[in-house]
């Protein structure tokens, strides 16, 4: 009896064929010699084991898909129709468009020709835009923190109250960050109460700072208290202890005028007396993102020199965007940041984009309703506050939502009471044509 592998081609012969004539110019020939290695290898597993001898035709469907898949766009941009406006998986807020491909004054000072400082110009609009002594920028709010501790608590204790040790997203675990810092936790009160006293009397020689964190991601309700910021900045003044705040999502206007409640923003924070607020500039502040730690002068300076501060340095894409998103703070013209522009779309406009796009799928027959819904901003950022929106509600949630996803661009829904719902409240308009095209090729009949 002839060997049944001996049917199938060697890769040379393979790679030579009709079929793959085009394929190493569109992929490489280093990729399309590592495919037809694998399809083949493949395939001689499944002859092996008693499978039949694929065609020729077959195997090389199989190599061109394979090299399709790997030739996706890494990143697709997606239609965010989930409500949630700061989504962590959907990359955060919207950035202001900026082009950062060509070369720039990034460290070179025009005026004079001298080398210039890379942070400068963005520190500058930091501290004009929160009126702060001084501030910088690192990669995240994660690294803020590490930084801080690392430059200013190595091997010291950091008190904190044991109502604020959060974890945000699995990977930001605070006890986990301070260790990677070099401080020394100190728990400090109850999961629902924590005293003035608690923090004075936790004091001791090696206290390197006390550090406040936003709970962000969650609510306490009930039997609850924690002491004035105020009240421990004094506390902390008058024992020579630093007190630092980790604001996560960094609030920085009022927003009431876009229907969310106030919120405490990082100026007034820092107006309490803190020495040092840090907070993610992908979140309210609507930008990319960054950490970004403002406060005294005793506080961000010695970050400078610490060797960290170079492992953690933003590229020139962030800090040419975030600077785009100060300039546009600093003008009072905040909506021009696509995060202010979504959330200032008044309901009414909303609910009529909503029912110009339901109408165009129902043309092409698809069943489509409006509904008003509650969109969240995300991100951790409040929680428990939501706004006004309006959505297309589809049936059959789930089987709509994966073909939709699928669809280009991928449109991703949310699913309730098996509907999925098509929020616009992140869908910028020039989106809605867009959302309907890829809404009627991914469920259209
Ligand atoms: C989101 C958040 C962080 C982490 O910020 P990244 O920029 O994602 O690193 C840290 N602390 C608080 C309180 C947060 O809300």
């Amino acid at each position: 009896m002839p060997n049944p592998l001996a049917a199938l081609p060697a890769v040379h012969r393979f790679l030579a064929s009709d079929e793959m004539a085009d394929a190493a110019r569109r992929y490489g020939s280093a990729a399309l010699r590592r495919a037809v290695r694998e399809v083949l290898a493949a395939a001689r597993s499944k002859v092996g084991q008693g499978g039949s001898v694929p065609a020729l035709a077959t195997l090389a469907t199989e190599v061109r898909a394979m090299l399709e898949r790997r030739a996706a766009v890494a990143y697709p941009e997606v239609v965010n129709a989930t409500g949630v406006l700061i989504h962590t998986n959907l990359g955060r807020a919207p950035l202001l468009a900026s082009q950062t491909s060509g070369y720039l004054a990034l460290e070179v000072d025009l005026a004079s020709g001298e080398r210039g400082e890379r942070l400068a110009p963005v520190n500058e609009r930091l501290i004009r835009y929160f009126g702060t002594e001084s501030a910088t920028v690192v990669t995240n709010n994660a690294a803020a923190l590490v930084l801080l501790l690392a430059a200013h608590a190595a091997g010291r204790e950091v008190i904190v109250s044991r109502g604020e040790l959060i974890e945000i997203g699995g990977s930001f675990r605070l006890p986990e960050i301070m260790a990677a810092g070099g401080a020394h936790l100190t728990e400090v009160g109850c999961t629902n109460r924590t005293h003035l006293e608690d923090y004075a009397r936790s004091i001791s020689e090696n206290t390197g700072g006390i550090l406040v964190v936003h709970r962000s991601n969650f609510r306490i309700d009930g039997f609850v208290e924690t002491p004035e910021l105020r009240d421990l900045v004094t506390l902390g003044r008058s024992r020579g202890i630093p007190v630092w705040v980790d604001e996560g999502s960094g609030c920085h206007l009022d927003l009431t005028p876009y229907g969310l409640r106030r919120e405490p923003t990082v100026q007034e924070v820092l107006a309490t007396g803190a020495d040092a607020v840090l907070f993610s500039g992908d979140k309210l502040l609507g930008g990319p993102q960054a950490g970004i730690l403002i406060g005294r002068s005793t506080a961000i300076a010695p970050l400078r020199h610490h060797p960290l501060r170079r492992a953690v340095r933003p590229d020139k894409n962030t800090l040419v965007v975030l600077a785009a998103t100060l300039d546009a703070f600093l003008a009072e013209r905040p909506n021009d940041v696509p995060l202010y522009r979504l959330l200032a779309i008044p309901e009414a406009a909303v609910r009529a984009r909503a029912g110009r796009i339901a109408r165009k799928l129902r043309l092409a027959g698809i069943e489509a309703e409006i509904r008003a819904t509650r969109a969240v901003l995300g991100g951790g950022t409040t929680p428990d506050q939501t706004l006004p929106s309006w959505a297309i509600s589809l049936r059959n949630g789930g089987s709509a939502a994966d073909r939709l996803r699928r669809a280009r661009p991928p449109v991703i829904s949310r699913i309730e009471d098996d509907l999925a719902l098509l929020d616009l409240r992140a869908v910028p308009p020039e989106q809605d044509s867009l959302l309907v095209r890829a809404a009627v090729a991914a469920l259209g009949v």
